[in-house]
């Protein structure tokens, strides 16, 4: 038994905690902030003791490890404390890590996690496999080892997630790309925030496989600098691959080992060209874990989209109103932007997290007949686009947003809610702005 403090009781704090006490240790967890009655009520019926609203030094320092929440960086006063007294600090995914021996596949990268995480999950899942869903995604992984008996995981982990895994080992690593995000976090050093990618590839051997996109400029950039010990798997829209996935005449094609699993494009239920690497990433771990193409097939073309990721609301006198509130950054909007075939108002803004807009110019000269605004500071929006986009508003909230851009939309376009920026400044997050979203359009 070893004394196990956890800093942070949200989802993945109170995960770990109920895991380390399952798992027999003398658990402390502590919050800055305020704990959600629902968390305070499993921590006490778990009995585990906690403190909120301050982190008390006597009952921290005496750790023999600490969890830290993805949420706390490394520069709180707190961890650097712990740091500073020789304590280990480790994230819940390699504490959970140390008491599961399910195989795991574990998804990436600055887009498309949540979409190809939840694609490889109804992959297996349809196919009948024993599979848990958790890390950023659900419910907390660590949670489901303390509770759950499943002998696959796919997990979704962010880069604050992989900070601090050391000896964690994924069997499949998926990174879907990698594209600049979260700067603040890392010291707005992009090869710091690559190199936390990267961390989900530690520790894999030669009979792991690495799925990654070969279009991806940072990631092949930084493959060239990196001994790989896994099977390399690329996905592809440019060009054939002889192990991987690629296109070829509207079709895409997966082949691992001696097999081939083919589908036309038309066939995915996700439309738009991100969705098709996403696809691929999916169906090449899916063909790894030796799932047939028939399942594969019918499970890439009967997946639901999720909530929040370019979620078609409402067409109103032909007008159709897409719920992208989830494009938190500039990489994501392009997408968005892109796969777009009619004139859009596009609602932005947000909390800006450095972004540069640079790449959005030419889709928004084609594509935007008008720019809403929707945050405190629109300057640096007005900044970029203006004379590149015919009109540009501010607003303060979805329903006003929703208000003007239907009065600005005729038959045939589509309004876009996909911000480029954190809604922390106007929503609780960006779930609340895509809801808050919907139910003006509904109203309307
Ligand atoms: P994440 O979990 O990494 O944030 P999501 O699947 O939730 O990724 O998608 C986030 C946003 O990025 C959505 O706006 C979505 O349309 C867009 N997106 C999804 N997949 C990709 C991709 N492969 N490349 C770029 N953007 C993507």
């Amino acid at each position: 038994m070893s004394r196990i403090v956890v800093l942070g009781g949200g989802e993945s704090g109170v995960g770990s905690a109920v895991l380390a006490k399952v798992k027999g240790h003398d658990v402390f967890l502590s919050d800055m902030g305020t704990i959600s009655e629902d968390y305070a009520a499993m921590l006490d019926k778990w009995e585990i003791p906690f403190e909120q609203g301050r982190h008390t030094e006597g009952l921290i320092l005496n750790a023999d490890e600490v969890i830290k929440s993805p949420g706390i960086p490394s520069t709180a006063p707190m961890v650097r404390k712990i740091t500073e007294k020789g304590i280990g600090v480790i994230s819940e995914i390699e504490f959970a890590g140390r008491y599961d021996s399910a195989k795991k596949i574990c998804i990436t990268g600055s887009n498309g996690k949540t979409t190809t995480t939840s694609l490889v999950y109804h992959l297996l899942k349809q196919a009948g496999l024993n599979v848990g869903l958790g890390g950023n995604i659900g419910k907390s992984y660590a949670f489901q080892v303390a509770t759950e008996n499943f002998d696959i995981y796919v997990l979704e982990l962010s880069s604050f997630q992989l900070d601090n895994v050391y000896d964690f080992k994924a069997d499949i690593a998926i990174i879907t790309n990698i594209t600049p995000d979260h700067l603040d976090r890392y010291g707005h050093n992009m090869e710091n925030y690559v190199k936390a990618k990267f961390r989900i590839t530690r520790n894999m051997s030669s009979d792991d496989c690495f799925i990654f996109c070969s279009d991806d400029e940072i990631t092949i950039r930084h493959l060239d600098q990196i001994v790989m010990k896994a099977k390399m798997l690329p996905f592809t829209q440019k060009g054939e691959v002889d192990q991987g996935a690629f296109v070829a005449d509207d079709r895409m094609i997966v082949r691992y080992k001696e097999e081939e699993c083919d589908m036309y494009l038309q066939e995915l239920a996700l439309g738009g060209r991100h969705n098709v690497y996403n696809s691929m990433a999916a169906a090449l771990a899916a063909k790894v874990m030796d799932i047939d193409n028939e399942a594969i097939r019918s499970g890439l073309a009967t997946f639901q989209a999720v909530e929040h990721r370019l979620e078609n609301v409402l067409s109103i006198k032909d007008v159709l109103y897409i719920n992208d509130s989830k494009a938190t950054n500039v990489d994501a909007a392009w997408y968005a932007l892109e796969c777009q075939t009619r004139p859009v108002v596009w609602i932005v803004g947000g909390t800006d997290k450095g972004n540069d807009y640079e790449s959005l110019i030419p889709l928004a000269k084609e594509k935007v007949k008008a720019m809403i605004c929707m945050g405190l500071d629109n300057a640096k929006f007005h900044e970029s686009f203006e004379g590149i986009v015919p009109e540009i508003h501010d607003v303060t909230s979805a329903k006003d947003a929703v208000g003007l851009a239907h009065s600005i939309a005729v038959s045939g376009d589509v309004v876009l809610l996909s911000p480029c920026c954190a809604s922390f400044d106007l929503f609780k997050n960006y779930e609340d702005r895509g809801r808050q979203f919907k139910e003006a359009v509904r109203n309307l």
